[in-house]
């Protein structure tokens, strides 16, 4: 999927369209002072194995993205739902 570098899109705080840009969010390490980050370290501690099991079965084809929405007056992101497709790039 490709997607262009520039956008028009509803901003909330501008509330009307104005121009956006997009840019692709990167996994970012979790803090250990994050919620779910402690329950899994609590999950992890003791006996107990990982906190789920491995999936079974086939493979998903495609990957979850996440894009991230700038506004180009008031500079508010925004980060919408992720959406699945096997390839998002954002071209110019
Ligand atoms: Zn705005």
């Amino acid at each position: 999927m490709h997607k262009p570098r520039k956008i028009k899109r509803y901003c909330p705080k501008c509330k009307k369209h104005t121009v956006h840009s997009v840019d692709k969010v990167k996994k970012k390490k979790a803090s250990e002072l994050k919620q779910g980050q402690r329950r899994f370290r609590r999950v992890m501690r003791g006996y107990r194995g990982f906190p789920r099991p491995k999936p079974e079965g086939r493979e998903k084809t495609t990957r979850r993205a996440n894009l991230k929405y700038t506004c180009t007056k008031c500079k508010k992101s925004i980060q919408p739902p992720s959406l699945r497709a096997k390839k998002v790039e954002v071209s110019e």
